[in-house]
C-alpha cells in the first residue's frame, strides 16, 4: 500500500488502513481509476441527463493532470479541512480527497450535490466518510459542518469575486486558498495600485490577503469548453491594515472611489463626504492628494481616508 498517496495520508491522519490484498478503490499505477477523465465525466453527465448551464458557470474539469496540478500548487496537506465551492461532478473533489483530511463541498445544484457522494463511493470508497456535501448557494452560507483551513475551488465564473469575498469575510479559519477563475478576473484580483486593471476586487482582496496569479489553465481541459482561458490565484490571508475604520466603511469608500474611476478622488468621494470641499479636506487629512484617482491608492490609503469620513 506504500504507493497509494491516499492511504498513506489517511492512515497517518485518520487511522484508516487497508489490509493487504483488500481492494482500496485506487489505481496505484496512476490516476485513471479514481480521478475523473473525459469518459468518466461523460458517463456521469449522461446518466444524470445533465445539461451544463452558463448561468451556474458549469464547466467541468475533465483532466486528471489539471486536478493534480491544482492540489499540488494549493499545497493541500493531510491535516487540511478543505472548503470546495461548486464541486460539480467531483473532478477536483476526488483529487482533494486523495490528500486532505476532510473536504466540505458546497454545491448549489441539487442534482450534482446528490450525486457527489455516489461518485466518491464508486471511485474512492474509503474516503466517503471524509466528504461533507452542503447543498446551498455559496453566496449565502454562514455555517459549515467543519472549520476549513484552506479553500480550493474551480469557482463558478459569474459569481467568483463575490463568493471569494463572502468566504473571506464569513469564515476566518481558512488562511490559504487556490482558486481557478477566468484569467482576466485572476489578473484583476491580483493587480496592484497603478495598474489599469486595479479596481474594487483588487483592493478588497488586499484587505484580507496577499493574492497572486500563479498559473494559466487552457479551455481544453473543461467540458463544455469555455471561450476564455482560466487563471489560478493563490491567496494567503494576512491581517487587515491597522485602522480605526470598520471594514464596511472602508469598502464603501473603495466602492465610491472606483464607481467614478475617471474622476479625481475629491469628486468621487464628494457624495460620501457631503461636498467635494469636505472630501478634499478628508483626503488631505489622510496625507493624500485630493486630485489623485482611486487607482493609485493602496488598501491602507483607503483605510486612512475612511477614518476621516463620516460612517
Ligand atoms: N469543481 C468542478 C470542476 O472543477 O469540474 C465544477 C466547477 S464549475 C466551474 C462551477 C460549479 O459551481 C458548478 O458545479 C455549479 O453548479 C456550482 N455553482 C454555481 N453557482 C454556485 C453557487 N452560488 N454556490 C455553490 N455552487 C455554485
Amino acid at each position: 500500500m506504500g504507493a497509494c498517496r491516499h492511504h498513506r495520508y489517511a492512515a497517518a491522519t485518520n487511522g484508516l488502513a487497508v489490509s493487504p490484498g483488500e481492494h482500496c478503490g485506487h489505481d496505484h499505477a496512476g490516476s485513471a481509476l479514481s480521478l475523473l477523465d473525459p469518459t468518466g465525466v461523460r458517463e456521469i453527465a449522461g446518466r444524470l441527463g445533465l445539461r451544463p448551464t452558463k448561468q451556474r458557470g458549469q464547466n467541468f474539469v475533465t483532466d486528471a493532470n489539471t486536478v493534480r496540478r491544482i492540489t499540488t500548487v494549493a499545497g493541500v496537506r493531510p491535516d487540511d479541512v478543505v472548503l470546495e465551492i461548486g464541486p460539480g461532478l467531483g473532478s477536483l473533489t476526488l483529487g482533494l480527497l486523495e490528500v486532505a483530511q476532510r473536504v466540505v463541498a458546497v454545491e448549489i445544484d441539487e442534482l450534482l450535490a446528490a450525486e457527489l457522494p455516489e461518485t466518491v463511493a464508486a471511485r474512492m470508497p474509503a474516503r466517503v466518510g471524509a466528504l461533507d456535501v452542503v447543498t446551498a448557494d455559496a453566496l449565502r452560507i454562514t455555517e459549515l459542518p467543519a472549520e476549513p483551513t484552506v479553500v480550493v475551488a474551480n469557482l463558478p465564473y459569474n459569481v467568483s469575486v463575490p463568493v471569494l469575498l463572502h468566504l473571506l469575510a464569513t469564515f476566518p479559519s481558512w488562511t490559504r486558498g487556490l482558486v481557478m477563475v477566468q484569467a482576466e478576473v485572476a489578473d484583476r484580483l491580483a493587480a496592484g495600485p497603478g495598474s489599469k486593471i486595479y479596481g474594487v476586487p483588487s483592493v478588497k482582496m488586499a484587505w484580507y490577503s496577499n493574492t497572486t496569479r500563479v498559473g494559466t489553465v487552457p479551455p481544453t481541459v473543461f467540458w463544455p469548453v469555455p471561450n476564455v482561458e482560466s487563471g489560478l490565484v493563490a491567496i494567503t490571508r494576512r491581517e487587515p491594515p491597522p485602522t480605526t475604520a470598520s471594514r464596511g466603511h472602508v469598502f464603501t469608500v473603495v466602492d465610491a472611489a472606483f464607481n467614478q474611476r475617471r474622476k479625481m478622488l475629491r469628486s468621487a468621494l464628494a457624495g460620501l463626504a457631503g461636498s467635494s470641499k469636505a472630501a478634499s479636506a478628508a483626503i488631505e487629512a489622510a496625507g493624500l492628494d485630493p486630485q489623485s484617482r482611486g487607482e493609485v491608492l493602496t488598501v491602507t490609503d483607503f483605510a486612512r481616508i475612511a477614518e476621516q469620513l463620516p460612517s
